[in-house]
């Protein structure tokens, strides 16, 4: 790129070097100069001089490590190589004007365009333009700041407050939609217990069979929502993938050909199973879609050191992590797709296909999780997803407790307290509890709940999460810490993450999650009298 400068340039060297002749001979400026590349050469932002023409004067250090050009390479050239197309069209035309008119636009405002580096890469940066006429020269000073983490962290944000405020709309109507499900699963447990018919009780078993469809999917908008009770466990990612296998196999069909390829490094971490499962889930049957004549599948385990730089990228924290890699060779992404893919209710498949909340839902748990997930993707070149979790140095527990099975789920008169606010769910609990030999005082708040309890002689306190005047389960601890020989169950419809979980669970208290079946209500309230 080397140009043979013109008369006007050299007219405006011969000006400029006059003038550092008369400061020399005046013995001035010294000083001046010294103070001045000071400054020029330690701002951390780029400042970079042009003359009317746009031919770059001068090039500081900060600009030589944005751009990537040292000054030598790029002082004597059009300041229009800094920029890519439209960008450098429009200040060429800018300065044309200037030098027709004197109309100076930009100086003055500080405004966002793309820069582009010696090695072609664009970058968002900000840019003032200041304009200074000395010794019959005039220069225009840009200043010059690379803006790209600013920028991402702004993606950041704004793509985290869209999936915090749909996951609230989400979350309030799965809570509630889940209540319905309850009632309508002790109808159908009632009606199942009262028939003998066999075609009645084929039917009502596939109505039962819906609802606990309807369920699951409530639990994916909860869980996407952040209100599932999580229940994480220490556990080896590998053995969970290897134990997943054959369901996944199923599943996807023989023409998916899944290969494990499982690293021998110990993959700790802590998670909820369930939850891990609906990712694997999620991932392999989009997979599946992408590859509709079938293909290979590989899901892929190592262990990762994230360095500083890198964390800080994901704003995460630096540390060792499992990476879990889902990669297919299926249809793959164009960009507009990729850059949606984890938006709630984005699909591209045909309405009935697809809902648009798998990947939200990943998402979701992964971030609850302490991770973070991303996705590279091709057309036509297949898609991969990585998973990144905090790995722990923990060897995972080697039998978990399996609680014991029940004998018998019937009453023996024993007096409950039942706390629950919504009033159809509350007469089928109080049937059920009655009809199996309990004997059961209802109340649909707290403040009367308070009340009948001191009136009477309990050994159990069955009671909602969310009432009207408070958390059923604060009431109950309190109640615990005063009454220790008290049973205590909670239902809950979601746990909203205030923390509750831990302090129920040392309290020894069961929790039962809505909806939740007849048989399980009579096992848990046994168990728990019981002591067991
Ligand atoms: P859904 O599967 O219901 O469409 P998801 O949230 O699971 O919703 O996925 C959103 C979209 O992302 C899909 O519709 C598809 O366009 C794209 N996608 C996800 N996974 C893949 C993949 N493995 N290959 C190609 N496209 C994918
Ligand atoms: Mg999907």
């Amino acid at each position: 790129m080397s140009e043979v400068p013109d008369n006007d340039e050299l007219v405006d060297e011969l000006r400029a070097l006059r003038r550092e002749l008369a400061q020399l001979q005046h013995g001035e400026g010294d000083d001046d100069e010294v103070r001045y590349r000071a400054v020029v050469d330690n701002v951390i932002d780029g400042i970079i001089t042009i003359d009317d023409r746009g031919v770059i004067k001068s090039f500081n250090p900060a600009a030589e490590s944005i751009f990537g050009y040292a000054p030598e390479d790029i002082i004597g050239h059009n300041v229009n190589v800094l920029m890519p197309a439209p960008y450098c069209d429009e200040h060429n035309d800018y300065l044309d004007r200037y030098r027709k008119t004197g109309e100076a636009r930009i100086v003055g405002i500080g405004r966002e365009v793309t820069g582009r580096r010696k090695d072609g890469s664009e970058f968002p940066m900000d840019l003032s333009v200041g304009e200074c006429v000395a010794a019959g020269c005039t220069r225009f000073t840009g200043v010059v700041r690379d803006i790209t983490r600013r920028k991402q962290l702004e993606e950041q944000l704004l793509q985290a407050q869209k999936m915090e405020s749909v996951g609230q709309l989400a979350g309030g109507i799965a809570h509630d939609f889940n209540n319905q499900l309850g009632i309508i699963l002790f109808d159908v447990d009632m009606l199942l217990a009262a028939t003998e018919h066999e075609a009645t009780r084929g039917d009502l078993q596939k109505i039962r069979k819906t609802v606990l469809r309807a369920a699951d999917l409530t639990r994916q908008l909860l869980v996407f929502s952040r209100r599932q009770r999580m229940e994480p466990q220490i556990l080896d990612l590998n053995q969970h993938l290897g134990e997943l296998r054959k369901m996944m196999t199923r599943l996807l069909g023989e023409d998916i050909d899944i290969r494990l390829e499982l690293t021998d490094d110990p993959c700790t971490i802590e998670a909820d199973p369930g939850n891990l499962d609906q990712v694997l889930i999620n991932l392999c049957v989009n997979a599946r879609d992408a590859m509709p004549e079938g293909g290979i599948l590989r899901i892929s385990t190592d262990s990762v050191l994230v360095d500083e730089t890198y964390a800080r990228e994901h704003s995460h924290v630096p540390g060792r992590y499992c990476r879990l890699t889902v990669a297919d060779e299926g249809h793959g992404m164009e960009e507009s797709v990729r850059a949606r893919v984890f938006e709630p209710f984005f699909t591209t498949k045909d309405t009935g296909k697809g809902t648009g909340l798998g990947l939200s839902v990943v998402y979701g748990i992964i971030e609850t999780h302490k991770g973070w997930i991303t996705v590279d993707s091709k057309p036509d070149l297949g898609t991969r997803f990585q998973i990144f979790l905090p790995a722990i140095g923990d060897a995972p527990d080697a039998d978990p407790d399996r609680q014991p099975a029940v004998s018998t789920e019937q009453g023996r008169g024993e007096a409950i307290l039942l706390i629950e606010d919504n009033l159809e769910l509350r007469q089928r609990l109080v049937h059920i509890l009655t009809t199996s030999g309990h004997r059961v005082s209802e109340c649909a708040d707290l403040t009367s709940a308070r009340k009948v309890f001191g009136q009477g002689a309990f050994d159990m306190v069955l009671s909602d999460v969310v009432l009207p005047d408070g958390r059923g389960s604060d009431f109950c601890l309190d109640l615990l810490d005063a009454h220790p020989e008290l049973h205590v169950i909670l239902l809950t419809g979601y746990s909203d993450g205030r923390g509750d979980s831990d302090r129920l669970e040392q309290a020894g208290c069961p929790v039962l999650r809505k909806p939740v079946g007849v048989t399980e209500l009579l096992e848990q309230v046994r168990r728990t009298l019981d002591g067991s």
